[in-house]
């Protein structure tokens, strides 16, 4: 699907595919391999110059869609990497971590359950011992159910999509900062929904103004660290999380297509925007929130 040169001058609308898009209802989490089309994370494409040289990263979410783009772009700018995902993906997770290896990088794989604080807090204990440190985090696991009406939304969604978005980004957080060292750098996944909140993603939506907030305050104290704290705004990416319940099928069918590049994103092309945010050229970079978006203004 992606151009082995991904420098090649081209028509951005024309470099993916449009809708309409095959429905295909998959349960939560879903694995991107039964995806129709297959996302492109970069498998093919993205080329790596030494910017993450001997860093070790951990990123949540890391098994499919935005996290293994940014998995595959870390890993090849050098990096080792560790990855979180539930073990319902081990599937997707087991391709990133050959993919992380044969970019001559070191691979941790550690599945769980975000929602847990105890897990939280252990994953970046198991990560920091695998990898000898920490110098980026990037907080990027997510859920989103959505509901046509509020009187739709359980206190038991209600409570995971907060444990999953904002209480995990805290724990996790609190616990990599002692680890970090000056010059590290915690990247965010917020999106489009905490500037133009879908209707039908209210608990979602309300999560991820949270994360900006959350990482705009956080910015400002880690400061006087040396510590860079940024968000990633995605608009519509092509991923599983749609497909799974994040958005009704119909809304799969004609996804993206109300961007004015006329189509979704896909995942390679957002991994670029972590992968400065993380390094030295992104060094007076912080406390911003990025939008990836295809044109969508907010
Ligand atoms: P994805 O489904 O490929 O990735 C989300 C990941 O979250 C899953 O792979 C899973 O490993 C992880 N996750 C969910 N619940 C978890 C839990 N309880 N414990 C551990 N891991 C858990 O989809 P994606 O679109 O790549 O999502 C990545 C981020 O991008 C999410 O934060 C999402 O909200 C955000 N985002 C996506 C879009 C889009 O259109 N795809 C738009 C805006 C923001
Ligand atoms: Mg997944």
């Amino acid at each position: 699907m992606a151009a082995k040169n991904p420098y090649e001058l081209r028509d951005p609308r024309e470099q993916y595919p449009k809708p309409p898009f095959p429905e295909q209802p998959q349960p939560a989490p879903g694995l991107a391999a039964r995806m129709v089309p297959e996302p492109d994370h970069g498998e093919d494409s993205y080329r790596g110059s030494g910017r993450l040289e001997g860093r070790r990263a951990l990123i949540t979410g890391g098994d499919s869609g935005i996290g293994r783009a940014v998995a595959i772009a870390y890993a090849r700018e050098g990096a080792d990497v560790a990855i979180n995902y539930l073990p319902d993906e081990e599937q997707d997770a087991q391709q990133v971590i050959k993919l992380i290896e044969d970019a001559g990088r070191k691979a941790v794989a550690i599945p769980g359950d975000l929602k847990d604080e105890a897990f939280c807090r252990q994953l970046v204990e198991r990560t920091v011992q695998e990898l000898g440190g920490l110098d980026i985090l990037v907080s990027n696991a997510g859920k989103q159910v959505f509901r046509e009406s509020v009187d739709e939304i359980t206190s038991e969604q209600f409570d995971q999509t907060f444990k999953t978005n904002v209480y995990a980004l805290f724990w996790i957080t609190q616990a990599a900062i002692p680890h970090l060292p000056a010059g590290a750098s915690i990247i965010t996944t917020s999106s489009i929904n905490a500037h133009q909140p879908s209707p039908t993603l209210l608990d979602y939506a309300t999560t991820k103004a949270a994360i900006a907030a959350y990482t705009e305050a956080l910015a400002g104290q880690l400061a006087e660290k040396g510590i860079r704290v940024n968000s990633v705004a995605p608009g519509p990416f092509w991923t599983v999380l749609q497909p799974s319940g994040g958005q009704s099928q119909e809304k799969v069918r004609t996804f993206g297509q109300d961007t004015p590049l006329g189509r979704p994103g896909q995942p390679a092309e957002i991994a670029p925007i972590y992968v400065l945010l993380a390094s030295q050229e992104g060094s007076y970079m912080t406390g911003g929130v990025y939008p990836v978006t295809g044109g969508k203004v907010f």
